[in-house]
């Protein structure tokens, strides 16, 4: 077994719980619930409140009543994506190629030079003693397999599962639905022509589970067969647009507002710009109004940028075509698109060079924000939004913020 050729998955146990734990060991032990944005539903629990009946999705008043005696506490994203980065800092330290998926979820090829199940074993043991976060490991042929093999070993596990009777069983008794990737539409597909467990679907003609379920499913087919077809991805392919924003809260017709709400989400997507290394090509503003009708606008940028005032006066220019007096808007979101590398601009001959106050002015945010926290210093166009700065605990961050919570 030692010599062999695998993957592995690394996941961590109720990670929003047990981050919470890390910082406050009085939650330790206790039904932690972690709740959303806007503070109504549960979005995350460990497992002493799952017991208790809170389901992910769970509305607050509904978890109260199930688990009185649980601590509920808001998200921060913040510090779940330190935790997670000094997860990643690890098994990068204990394999060569690391795939980060999720903010709590890696894959990693296993480098063949000691047993398989001492290595996710010392992978689990060292996560813990170092940063006191419970995960699971699973190793296996495919990635597929290694996530079957850590979801069914939860929590705390730790399992190298090569062998092939061992394999067959739990493929046995996993349903189909068990594999990430096919859901009940994909498992509704399947059931008509008796394909409930991963074993039938492993037996089933491979044909008929690609016109069943498409090319991703018979790639599905091919990772529980033990046939690595899937792809360790160790860098993330680059952004092809980034965008910020969110719902006003309360529809706003006045142009101050959307004004306000328009700078509010440019000033987070140069926040995203300066950290992917990354200048646009092209604005685009889409609205949703009160109404439910939607609107979307594109204005191509004199030269590609990231400087604040640049992608204002763009937004500025969707806006006036997209809002028409008295018009009320219930979403905003602001897209830049056509991203490149600073370096590989083409610059117009006719472009007029760049101001270089611009440079000191967004070099100045960058540092006054990093020493006192973010918007400190922003654009004086938010000043109507005071209410939504000040309520730092609701909007100091948003979901959307986090970076890397996607594979990068
Ligand atoms: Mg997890």
């Amino acid at each position: 077994m030692g010599t062999q050729q695998a993957f592995g998955h690394l996941d961590a146990d109720c990670f929003y719980a047990s981050a919470e734990r890390v910082r406050d060991s009085f939650l330790i032990g206790k039904p932690v619930g972690i709740l959303g944005n806007q503070g109504a539903c549960v979005i995350a629990k460990s497992y002493e409140m799952k017991k208790a009946g809170v389901k992910t999705g769970t509305p607050i008043w509904d978890a109260v009543r199930l688990c009185p005696q649980g601590v509920y506490l808001k998200r921060d994203f913040r510090w779940y994506e330190v935790l997670s980065r000094c997860m990643l800092d690890l098994v990068r330290d204990c394999c060569a190629a690391v795939e980060y998926y999720s903010i709590d979820e890696f894959f990693f090829r296993v480098t063949p030079s000691t047993s398989l199940q001492a290595m996710a074993e010392a992978l689990r043991d060292r996560i813990f003693r170092e940063l006191c976060i419970p995960v699971t490991v699973g190793i296996a042929r495919t990635k597929t397999l290694a996530k079957l093999v850590s979801d069914t070993a939860k929590p705390f596990g730790a399992i190298a599962l090569l062998d092939r009777d061992a394999e067959r069983s739990l493929l046995e008794q996993s349903p189909v639905t068990a594999v990430s990737g096919i859901g009940l539409r994909r498992a509704a597909r399947l059931e008509p022509h008796g394909i409930h467990t991963c074993l039938d679907l492993i037996f089933a003609d491979r044909k008929l589970v690609r016109s069943l379920i498409t090319r991703s499913g018979e790639a599905i087919w091919w990772e529980l067969q033990g046939d690595p077809v899937l792809p360790l991805h160790v860098t993330r392919p680059p952004h092809k647009m980034l965008s910020r924003g969110g719902s006003l809260g309360v529809a706003a017709s006045d142009p101050l507002i959307i004004d306000a709400w328009l700078a509010r989400h440019t000033e987070r997507l140069v926040e995203e710009l300066e950290y992917h290394g990354v200048v646009a090509g092209t604005l685009s503003v889409y609205l949703v109004y009160k109404d439910g009708r939607e609107g979307l606008a594109r204005v191509p940028l004199d030269s590609p940028t990231d400087r604040y005032a640049a992608l204002m006066k763009a937004g500025h220019q969707c806006l006036d075509r997209l809002v028409s007096a008295g018009s009320a808007i219930q979403r905003l979101h602001v897209t830049a698109s056509r991203l490149q590398r600073p370096g590989f601009v083409q610059r117009s001959l006719f472009e007029p060079p760049e101001d270089p106050r611009e440079a000191d002015v967004a070099s100045l945010k960058r540092e006054v924000n990093a020493a006192l926290g973010r918007f400190c210093l922003r654009s004086g166009a938010t000043l109507p939004l005071l209410e939504v700065y000040r309520d730092s605990a609701g909007h100091g961050y948003e979901i959307c913020d986090v970076h890397g919570k996607t594979c990068f």
